[in-house]
């Protein structure tokens, strides 16, 4: 009989009561206990709903990120967050987020780092490593989980981060080398592990998810040495790998003296038959069936076709599951009560990804007549998504099919439109610009609100924004920016905004994943063909420009960053569906360009969150992600400027790339490595433009002129300064704006400065 079982379950409530409570107790609105009862009350929740499962995660709950539970397990705890005093409870708050409530009015102190969670948009907390880190195990919050869990009639199997990942994954502070720590990390997992074997737990889930990445060989050595030192514990351990293939890490997975492996059966669906081959005979396998990445109904049938092999061979040895935790997928779609409901009928959150599972793991063991039922209406689902003229418009498809790389090429070279652009835009040395956004006010928020429920008319709703607009252009010129923005007041989310007006999008009303800690976002849903029913931005951007002789930057979210934020179909590769917005977007584009727009902006914030896991596929990936983007990009005539900005610092591994892109002028974040990126320049001649941040505008201090100034000096030692533009790092919507002005006021000051003295 095979097994079903899951490996993570969304922590944060079908309501988001994770969130609420953790607001609430940051603010000192409730109090820890009732904090603590809303974490007991999710978990009950959780282990309810998926009763159905032979085996349930247990330690997967978190009040705001496992790796950081993890940490607070192994008792590696960063002394500045101790010394603060207060319980382990404020301790974990303090380097989640800098400060508990018990600090009060104190300063706090310094938040762990934060960082994306492999190639998902999930933040974890990176743990840290120093010449002080030791371990001191903690297993209370395991245990009382495990307890919870047999309480509510589960058989609980906890989850921990395994030790190598969870080493690879954290960050050495000081000039230590933390593979040095590895043999003190293992005594700790031992005395987990030895605790967990105490309670009579049969099988623990190891999550070694660094064996889907390129491994040197010193880390293939500590999997070896981990897992052997382990290996003396009786406790049946499964290793998790997920969100890729093993590659040339399986050999080294299927050696390690471990019960049972996961591993990803949707990304790495082409190498299962190698791992069954290779499977060690007292290795169970559980293969991760269920995608837990996307919010797409499964093919039952299909999958049932390729696993009923595999299941008669295994037998008792075969376990399914989804293929990663379901962290990364809302919660529960019955909740859903306005989504667009033929497309609704196509998706499974997590709730609903369970109920396959059930069904998958019935049909498996029983036969599929024992599940007959839900088996024809999951193939009327996927016929009914198959088949839909939503989903394939042959128009749309033609179009794409017939897009060149030609149309990606601009007609001159940049050296060519950059002097006849100076000649149109008339810009001095030095030119000064903003990223898009300026600060949305909670009035603002709530005009979009309003209009949204319909509780104000477009007129109305025209007209406030228009207001706004007026405002964010007459600060700029009053402050004497060169280029200038609109200020984006009609964007709630650079994202959502076009979706909203694309076809192909479909929106949910409650299908929130958690970011980090009490942020989750919303991601569209892109569904079907991508067309452009009309322009998007056309009014705002020419009344903007109505209102200045400056030049006005038309302001675009560029076709990579659409499909990396959004939960994307999967039924066509997404170079695909990347090239069918790229087509829409240009449209878009060249309708600014016929508008008489003179520059354009195309953010790729997400661009490099792409890039695979692995770098023998980021060739593969940048050369589509690329193309997209000068096919939306370079349909323009030489006299038109084309921006785009991206907002992540380590861009050093792939200028060649962005260099490709073509852009006239690029911006990015450099400010808090002060300028220290731009070393990469030494090496790179980078041809165009390039406006490298000059202060942050993630803090709320207003940067002094002399800061920035001495910033854009760093700036033109590696740089021409004919080619160098001066910006903030990112757009200023999560700003005031007294440090707003105040701050752009010194920025234009340091560009002054730079003129006079260039
Ligand atoms: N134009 C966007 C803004 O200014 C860019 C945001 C981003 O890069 N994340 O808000
Ligand atoms: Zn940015």
């Amino acid at each position: 009989m095979a097994k079903a079982h899951n490996l993570g379950f969304p922590r944060i409530g079908a309501n988001r009561e994770l969130k609420k409570a953790q607001e609430a107790y940051w603010k000192g609105r409730i109090s820890k206990e009732e904090l603590i009862e809303t974490g007991v009350m999710l978990r009950k929740n959780n282990w309810t709903i998926q009763s159905g499962l032979d085996w349930v995660p247990v330690g997967d709950f978190s009040f705001y990120d496992h790796v950081l539970d993890m940490s607070f397990t192994l008792g590696n705890i960063p002394s500045r967050a101790q010394k603060a005093g207060g319980d382990l409870f404020d301790q974990f708050f303090r380097v989640a987020r800098g400060r508990s409530p018990v600090d009060g009015t104190s300063e706090g102190v310094a938040a762990g780092e934060m960082t994306k969670w492999f190639d998902t948009n999930y933040h974890y907390i990176v743990p840290e490593f120093s010449e002080e880190t030791h371990f001191s195990p903690d297993v209370t919050r395991l245990i009382e989980q495990i307890d919870e869990a047999r309480a509510a009639g589960v058989s609980a199997k906890p989850v921990l981060l395994g030790p190598v990942s969870y080493l690879r994954l954290g960050k050495e502070k000081g000039n230590i080398d933390k593979l040095a720590l590895l043999d003190s990390l293992l005594k700790a997992y031992e005395v987990i592990l030895g605790a967990l074997e105490e309670k009579n737990v049969e099988w623990v889930q190891i999550d070694e998810p660094v064996l889907v990445m390129d491994l040197e060989e010193e880390w293939k050595e500590a999997f070896r040495k981990a897992y052997a030192a382990l290996s003396g514990l009786k406790i049946k351990k499964m290793a998790a790998c997920y969100f890729g293939t093993l590659g040339d890490n399986l050999d080294l997975a299927l050696s390690l003296p471990i019960d049972a492996i996961h591993v990803d059966a949707v990304r790495g669906r082409s190498e299962v038959q190698k791992v069954i081959e290779k499977l060690p005979a007292g290795m169970e396998l559980s293969l991760g069936v269920i995608d837990g990445r996307n919010i797409w109904k499964t093919d039952l049938t299909a999958l049932l076709e390729w696993l009923e092999p595999i299941a008669d061979k295994l037998g008792d040895r075969l376990w399914l599951a989804p293929s990663c935790s379901l962290l990364h997928v809302p919660v529960d779609l019955s909740l859903e009560k306005s989504m667009d409901s033929e497309i609704l009928s196509w998706l499974a959150f997590a709730v609903q990804k369970l109920d396959e599972l059930v069904v998958l793991a019935g049909a498996v063991n029983k036969g599929r007549e024992a599940a007959e039922a839900k088996l024809e209406a999951n193939r009327l689902a996927l016929e009914s998504r198959r088949t839909s003229s939503r989903v394939n418009i042959p128009e749309v498809k033609a179009r794409a099919a017939a897009a060149t790389p030609d149309m990606g090429r601009r007609k001159s070279p940049y050296a060519e439109r950059a002097a006849l652009q100076e000649n149109i835009l008339g810009l001095p040395l030095f030119p000064t610009t903003t990223i898009g956004s300026y600060p949305q006010t909670a009035e603002i928020r709530s005009v979009r609100r309003k209009f949204k429920k319909g509780e104000i008319d477009e007129k109305t709703y025209t007209e406030r924004i228009r207001a706004e607009v007026r405002n964010v252009v007459a600060v700029q010129e009053e402050l004497g920016l060169d280029v200038l923005v609109h200020g984006e007041p009609e964007r709630n989310d650079m994202v959502e905004y076009f979706g909203e007006q694309l076809e192909g999008y479909v929106f949910s009303g409650n299908g929130w994943v958690q970011s980090y800690g009490s942020r989750c976002v919303k991601p569209p849903i892109l569904f079907g063909d991508i067309r452009r029913p009309k322009p998007m931005t056309i009014d705002w951007i020419t009344y903007a420009q109505s209102l200045t002789d400056k030049p006005m930057k038309g302001m675009l979210t560029g076709p990579v960053t659409i499909l990396n934020w959004s939960f994307v179909r999967d039924d066509q590769p997404r170079s695909e569906t990347c090239l069918q917005l790229a087509l829409a977007v240009r449209d878009e584009v060249l309708d600014l360009e016929k508008a008489g727009i003179k520059v354009i902006q195309i953010d790729e914030a997400a661009l490099r969150e792409g890039l695979p896991l692995r770098k023998a596929d980021w060739k593969e990936y940048l050369d589509w992600a690329v193309g997209s983007f000068r096919i939306t990009a370079n349909g323009v005539e030489d006299k038109t400027q084309i921006h785009t900005h991206m907002c992540y610092s380590e861009f050093n591994d792939i200028i060649e790339s962005i260099a490709e892109m073509d852009t006239d002028v690029i911006t990015i974040e450099t400010s808090r490595s002060d300028m220290e990126l731009l070393d990469v320049f030494d090496k790179f001649a980078y041809p165009n433009e390039i406006g490298p941040g000059v202060y942050d505008i993630h803090s709320p201090n207003v940067p002094k002129t002399e800061y920035m100034i001495d910033l854009m000096q760093k700036a033109a030692k590696r740089i021409p300064k004919r080619r160098l533009w001066v910006n903030p790092d990112c757009g200023l919507k999560t700003r005031d704006w007294p440090e707003t002005k105040a701050s752009l006021k010194n920025m234009v000051e340091a560009a002054h400065r730079l003129r006079e003295t260039a």
